[in-house]
């Protein structure tokens, strides 16, 4: 309700749960119901941007998929902050224990069918890299997750997550034909300041024919700035397309933009720099030639299972 009463004009709001929602953080009960009392509140308290049948879906299972009102765009939650790696209900079972996986290729078929268009929303990445295990989801619920993008790449338009505090992309590729790209992966920056980072928003512009992703604008609040001047401004930190010199966000001309990480340090600079929100890491990190190169490469590019 705050939401709402702050920004007026705000549209449809499609909310989706972290790691750290409960107590302790990480631990979610995945046979049993110790962490209902999180669905419960969360439902209700949202109950206002679901569907009748979301709501019903959300508060048992914690996921829901409805059409975005007046079009052919389903959003689709997926329960990664399920899946994480120091989740000890793990232990007994690292695999489908919600039915989390059965659920998302049900879901994907049937919108196959009714030839609807689908973005991917949620918290932990579910493509991070070995060395980025400790904060990622365990590997096997990766590789299922990946075979299941790379069947339904033809109705999947973009995966959104977040949890790292960070600006990236990442490619998938297909699993067998690397040439192939399944689907690219945006990790949102953050709208808090953790690491010191500036706070960020996004906007993405979406076609309206195939809702494809055709651009974004990353905002960005400068603190610093702020408190010298007194008041917050936000301001457009970059344009996706201008910035990574791409005439369209078609995954082959992502991929080529992301492949020239390898060839050019001082693009590789600036994006690093977008990566932690343009604060005092992003600098640290740039700085580093010989270590960002090899870091920021591999937190682009998902490694093939
Ligand atoms: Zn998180």
């Amino acid at each position: 309700m705050k939401l709402k009463k702050s920004f007026p004009l705000l549209g449809q709001v499609y909310p989706v749960l972290g790691n750290h929602e409960g107590f302790p953080c990480d631990q979610f009960d995945l046979k049993g119901d110790k962490h209902q009392w999180i669905l419960d509140n969360a439902s209700d308290l949202w109950r206002q941007w679901f569907t009748e049948e979301s709501y019903i879906s959300f508060r048992k299972y914690g996921r829901y998929s409805q059409l975005h009102p007046g079009t052919k765009l389903r959003i689709m939650t997926v329960n990664t902050f399920l899946y994480g790696v120091l989740n000890s209900y793990l232990w007994s079972d690292s695999t489908d224990p919600h039915h989390d996986l059965e659920w998302i290729e049900i879901t994907l078929k049937n919108a196959e069918i009714n030839n609807e268009s689908v973005i991917i929303i949620g918290h932990i990445p579910p493509t991070m890299t070995d060395s980025e295990i400790s904060i990622s989801i365990t590997l096997d619920w990766q590789k299922r997750y990946h075979s299941i993008i790379e069947r339904y790449t033809n109705i999947i338009r973009a995966q959104m997550f977040g949890h790292t505090h960070q600006d990236n992309i990442q490619v998938m590729r297909g699993a067998k034909n690397k040439d192939q790209i399944i689907g690219l992966v945006y990790i949102l920056p953050q709208l808090g300041i953790f690491r010191s980072s500036n706070p960020s928003y996004r906007i993405f512009d979406v076609q309206t024919d195939n809702y494809a992703i055709s651009n974004y604008h990353q905002y960005r609040l400068y603190i610093n700035e702020a408190n010298k001047a007194g008041t917050p401004k936000w301001r457009v930190a970059y344009i996706f397309k201008l910035f990574y010199n791409v005439s369209s966000m078609e995954y082959s001309n992502v991929a080529k933009a992301i492949e020239s990480f390898r060839t050019d340090p001082e693009f590789t600079k600036k994006a690093i720099e977008q990566m932690f929100q343009e604060g005092p890491d992003g600098t640290k990190w740039a700085d580093k030639k010989s270590m960002h190169m090899s870091r920021h490469f591999e937190l682009y590019v998902l490694h093939v299972h």
